[in-house]
């Protein structure tokens, strides 16, 4: 019987978006049961979010002190435990994920399926490779549990609308204490976040500068976008490694990205992929990043873009 235990994602006391979307992943595999596990210190406002997402079964809560943080050291112990009787352990293919589930699988003693994008059976995934220019069949053991990261780009939220029931449980064992929460260095930013915006706003090398960037944030605010950027922008020290995009970045699927200053390098698009229209501003009518934009402006950037904002 297939039974799926997702680990949910939170932040801040919020459900992030991506345990929705694990949700709709977990459901393409018929399972009797969908449960979240929710790890906190105090986690009863997530698991009230999770309790309604649409096809979930039942949430259950793990309250620990030591969960104020996501550590994956700390929480995978605690996961392990949960899992026992599970078929499958899903959470999201985001850093939190990322970090927390190849600890779960090592753990339980599986090599780990990622990212996620299809479902063939319950022991059967698609998954991209080589940066998302090919994607591979792989087959889990089906006497063994499968814990997989879902790759969030690939999946829609599953709707809201349900009301599961909550169940708080007890986990005997040992947490680590080698690994521990020293404190979170984050940018504040009141703009969308770059992962779940529905919009974004991409700046390149094209820009130029750290102080140029602020069109591409003008624009951004605009349009209601996040912004993000290539690497060579980040490399060059034009905005934070947060922005980036890409292989080595950010995986979106936003309903709209403009690529500003971007030639549409393979590594950048792998980021991408998933994106609904695909706008692109570049002087060089031969990018590469024409050939898979839905609508190309070719022309100078500091033109076009005050242009667009005159225009919005
Ligand atoms: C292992 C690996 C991982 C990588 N991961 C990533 C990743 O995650 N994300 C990523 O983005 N890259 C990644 N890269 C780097 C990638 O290969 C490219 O080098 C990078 O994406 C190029 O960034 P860019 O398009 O901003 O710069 P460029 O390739 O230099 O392009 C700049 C573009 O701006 C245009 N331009 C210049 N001036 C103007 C103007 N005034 N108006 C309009 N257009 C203008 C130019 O015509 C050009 O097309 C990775 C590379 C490797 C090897």
């Amino acid at each position: 019987m297939t039974t799926i235990l997702i680990v949910a994602e939170h932040h801040d006391g919020k459900l992030n978006a991506s345990t929705a979307k694990c949700v709709t992943a977990a459901k393409a595999l018929n399972p009797a049961a969908i449960d979240i596990v929710v790890l906190a210190a105090d986690p009863a406002g997530v698991a009230a979010e999770a309790a309604q997402i649409d096809g979930v079964s039942k949430v259950l809560t793990v309250a620990n002190a030591a969960n104020a943080n996501a550590i994956a050291q700390v929480l995978a112990p605690q996961v392990a435990k949960v899992a026992a009787g599970y078929s499958h352990v899903f959470g999201p293919s985001t850093t939190f994920g990322k970090d927390l589930m190849p600890c779960v699988a090592a753990l339980l003693g599986v090599s780990q399926v990622s990212d996620v994008m299809a479902v063939e059976g319950t022991h059967t995934f698609k998954r991209p490779i080589y940066a998302g220019n090919a994607i591979v069949t792989v087959e889990a053991a089906v006497d063994r549990v499968v814990v997989a990261t879902v790759r969030t780009a690939s999946w829609a939220e599953a709707a809201r609308g349900g009301s599961a029931a909550v169940e708080a449980v007890s986990v005997d064992t040992a947490l680590p204490t080698h690994t521990r929460y020293v404190g979170l260095a984050a940018g504040k930013s009141d703009r969308p976040d770059l992962q779940s915006a529905g919009r974004v706003v991409s700046g390149g090398r094209g820009v130029g500068s750290a102080e140029n960037f602020r069109i591409v944030y003008d624009l951004a605010d605009k349009l209601g976008a996040a912004v993000g950027a290539s690497r060579a922008a980040v490399d060059a020290g034009y905005v934070p490694n947060e922005l980036q995009v890409g292989q080595t970045g950010k995986i979106i699927a936003p309903e709209l990205y403009v690529a500003v200053g971007i030639s549409g390098a393979i590594q950048h698009l792998t980021g991408i992929k998933d994106a609904g229209t695909i706008v692109a501003i570049n002087k060089d009518a031969d990018a590469p990043i024409f050939e898979i934009a839905d609508i190309g402006l070719v022309g100078d950037l500091f033109k076009i873009l005050p242009e667009l904002q005159d225009a919005l």
